[in-house]
């Protein structure tokens, strides 16, 4: 049986590198992001709320905050990541305190519905040999037969009603729902989106659920027929914790932490910078040769000449009226490639392109897998990608 979470599939869909450090190798950095944090002490605060309510305790607003900062104090690491360095521990810790006042005072006294569970720990069988956590901030029911995931969200980006209606988080833990109460007839899934004070909500239909279901099944097959975990660079990568040990990365630190001289001596440093000098000469030479074919063209056109020699060679200058189609770039090249199909000279006059083929070749089908893997040769394939470093 194999077991998921919702934040195991979302971390292989975002890096099989970071999927690899953090559920194969279960390395354990320490660092967590400052954004990660305040989400979790303003989780802390909210399950508080609700916790002492079932016991008829009402926290005050300030009780709450107070809470909220005891907490903060209590579990603050040294370590913990400020990517942006405009703002600081405080920014932080003031943002989520704002975002607890504005939801105390939008939902007070709390009496809209029945709180059912808090965090919950279940897991849902998704098929006889897969399951998945369901892990609900808050569980509600404002009448009977109908429940509600609650999820709170203090990221600053807000989703479209169209991303929530295809959300999968929330979708998953309504099978739970509904598994663990078979009275559910309605399931709403409600996000608290805290830094906006703004709620959105929306359902799934039992063939969505379905549909989702197997989606699901399929992606954990994926994730468990892999046997090449690639980093996945993104703006997410400031915000990992495995940054310092990633391949994409590693040298970078490594670097930082040289002087000067000892980075001048760095044989990676002096392999990039000898590389980068050498494309730049490669990109200059390729204008000059440009440049002098266009010369050369125009010089045997006004001499009247198909040949031209220099010292040790000679240049033919062939040219044809020829009609030339659109290329891989141009936006005609659909419509050109439609109509070679239509004429059945598609197969004879395009190429076939072998790196984006070979890039494609895991998302292809079983059958197509099988007869290209006959066609082709197992090797590790290189590309060197020559960037400038801005602003690292
Ligand atoms: S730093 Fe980026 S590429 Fe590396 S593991 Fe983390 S998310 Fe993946």
């Amino acid at each position: 049986m194999v077991t998921v979470s919702h934040s195991k599939l979302s971390t292989f869909e975002q890096c099989p590198q970071k999927y690899k450090f953090g559920y194969i190798e279960k390395i354990d950095t320490g660092i967590k992001s400052i954004e990660a944090f305040m989400g979790d002490m303003v989780h802390r605060a909210l399950e508080k709320l609700y916790k002492d309510l079932k016991f008829e305790k009402l926290n005050t607003e300030q009780g709450l905050i107070d809470f909220y900062n005891e907490e903060w104090e209590k579990h603050w690491e040294e370590n913990i990541l400020i990517v942006k360095k405009q703002y600081t521990k405080e920014n932080y810790k003031d943002k989520g305190e704002r975002m607890i006042r504005d939801y105390y005072k939008k939902y007070h006294p709390f009496n809209q519905e029945t709180t059912i569970g808090l965090e919950t720990q279940w897991y849902y069988d998704l098929s006889e040999n897969h399951k998945i956590h369901v892990r609900i901030d808050r569980l509600a029911a404002p009448e009977e037969g109908t429940y509600e995931i609650h999820d709170y969200k203090t990221n600053s980006s807000l989703k479209t009603q169209e991303e929530l209606d295809k959300d999968r988080q929330l979708a998953v833990y309504s099978m739970g729902v509904k598994k663990q109460f078979p009275d559910a007839k309605k399931v709403i899934l409600v996000w608290h989106f805290l830094d906006f004070n703004k709620e959105m909500r929306s359902t799934r239909t039992t063939e969505e659920l379905e549909e989702l279901r197997r989606e699901v099944i399929s992606l954990i097959e994926t994730i468990e027929k892999t046997d090449e975990y690639l980093p996945r660079q993104s703006p997410l990568c400031d915000y990992c914790e495995f940054k310092q040990i990633c391949p994409l990365w590693k040298h970078l630190y490594i670097t930082e932490e040289k002087t000067v001289e000892e980075f001048r001596k760095d044989d990676g440093v002096k392999l990039v910078d000898e590389y980068a000098s050498l494309k730049e000469k490669e990109k200059n030479i390729l204008g000059q040769v440009e440049e002098i074919s266009e010369k050369i063209k125009k010089y045997s056109e006004q001499l009247g000449v198909k040949n031209l020699f220099g010292s040790n060679n000679s240049v033919m200058v062939w040219s044809k009226a020829a009609i030339k189609f659109p290329g891989k770039s141009d936006s005609e090249r659909q419509k050109f490639k439609e109509a070679l199909k239509a004429l059945n000279l598609y197969e004879k006059y395009l190429d076939v392109d072998n790196w984006a083929l070979e890039k494609d070749f895991d998302s292809l089908n079983e059958i197509e897998k099988q007869v290209l893997r006959k066609l082709g040769k197992q090797q590790k394939i290189y590309r060197l990608y020559l960037k400038e470093r801005k602003g690292l």
